[in-house]
């Protein structure tokens, strides 16, 4: 079955017998608890809504389905869900190599949380060279934790080759599908255990809804994840699951749309005089081009770029625009912009921020569904003015 269909059907097939309305859409089931008919056994399947709800149910098959996995689970944030796995897979003494471009607040939670009360340690590369994960695993690391393309430099990573080296290793490989969406990349299919995304993104696509998700095909780690799930108790709403799946039904068109849209702004901001580099996987000039164009079916709609100056430019330009909204998050229809050094990764130490890459000059796009001419039309105007 194609992406596009399983977006609109999976988990919300017309029920004819549970409940014989023949809804195309799967109801909102608010209950918290389930009456059962034996005291055995919970009747319909459900017992409890945060060890399991219809609504959150219907969603987690539609995760698994749009990711090509086994098993969904729904979480009420992305950290909630990155914490759940943690819990899940690692103790005090535990070693984790991740990518050292990680979405400001998975870096926090990490080494403030993790690391600094919990004894997990943590290892930071870059894996845009997998050998520099190769040398970076000892005895005691569990997790290889990558993001591709990373946020906010939208770097890659090679998943298959780094899952075969961790793989040999004994390592479980996590990728944090967010900025691509399953749409353009599916890294079970490329040898990752586990993908994480923070659903507030793209995947509800309408920035009305916090949500995360963890997706495997490996039934062992599902049920120790679900396990965790309900033991911690970080599930997603059953309004807020309505929302996701709902979302999920465009999800194609949207990324369709975000990513034609972002092709023709990088391209603008490329050929501008006051644009020092733009970062987008989709452009020719983008180092690791050819890796997106084999490891991803589409390039997706966020990209970063320098402004010539420093901070006082960038401040400058982003004070001019009108359309764009100057916000934090991404992924949804709107076009939103931000400076990743005072907005989302401002939890990050400066001297760490500059080792990355994470310059004063850097702005984020979050590239929207609107008219393309109307956006580069008002980033033009805003550019001019500096
Ligand atoms: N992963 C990535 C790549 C993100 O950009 C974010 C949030 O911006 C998260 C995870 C965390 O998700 P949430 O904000 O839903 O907790």
């Amino acid at each position: 079955m194609g992406f596009d269909t399983k977006a609109v059907h999976t988990g919300e097939e017309p029920d004819f017998v549970g409940h014989p309305s023949g809804d195309v859409v799967v109801p909102i089931h608010l209950s918290s608890t389930f009456a059962r008919l034996d005291v055995n056994e919970p009747t319909g399947g459900y017992e409890y809504s945060r060890s399991g709800n219809p609504t959150r149910f219907a969603l987690e098959k539609k995760l698994a389905a749009i990711e090509n996995a086994k098993f969904g689970l729904a979480f009420s944030s992305g950290l909630a869900a990155e914490t759940t796995l943690v819990l899940s897979l690692l103790k005090a003494g535990d070693h984790v190599v991740a990518f050292d471009d990680l979405y400001g607040g998975t870096r926090r939670l990490f080494s403030q949380v993790f690391q600094e009360r919990f004894g997990i340690k943590f290892s930071y590369v870059d894996a845009r060279d997998p050998e520099l994960i190769s040398a970076a695993i000892q005895d005691n690391t569990r997790i290889i934790w990558l993001e591709t393309p990373t946020n906010p430099l939208l770097r890659l990573c090679d998943i298959s080759k780094i899952s075969d080296i961790a793989h040999k290793a004994g390592a479980l490989v996590v990728v944090d599908n967010t900025f691509a969406s399953p749409y353009f990349q599916q890294p079970i299919g490329l040898g990752a255990d586990v993908v994480v995304h923070s659903t507030t993104k793209y995947i509800n696509g309408h920035s009305d809804s916090i949500g995360g998700a963890l997706i495997t095909s490996n039934e062992e780690l599902f049920k120790a994840l679900r396990y965790n799930q309900n033991a911690a108790g970080a599930i997603l709403s059953p309004f807020d699951s309505f929302l996701v799946s709902r979302g999920i039904k465009t999800l194609a068109l949207r990324m369709e749309r975000h990513e034609k849209n972002a092709i023709a702004i990088a391209t603008y901001l490329e050929n501008n005089d006051k644009i020092e580099g733009v970062y987008y996987p989709g452009l020719a000039s983008h180092p690791q081009h050819d890796l997106a164009k084999r490891q991803m079916t589409g390039f997706s709609g966020m990209l970063s770029f320098e402004i010539k100056g420093g901070e006082r430019e960038a401040q400058k330009f982003l004070s001019n625009l009108h359309l764009f909204a100057l916000a934090e998050s991404l992924g949804g229809v709107e076009s939103l912009i931000e400076h990743p050094a005072t907005m989302t990764h401002a939890s990050i130490p400066p001297e760490e921020r500059r080792k990355i890459g994470v310059s004063d000059a850097l702005i984020r796009i979050s590239v929207g569904i609107e008219n393309v001419e109307d956006l580069i039309f008002d980033l033009d105007q805003a550019l001019k003015q500096i």
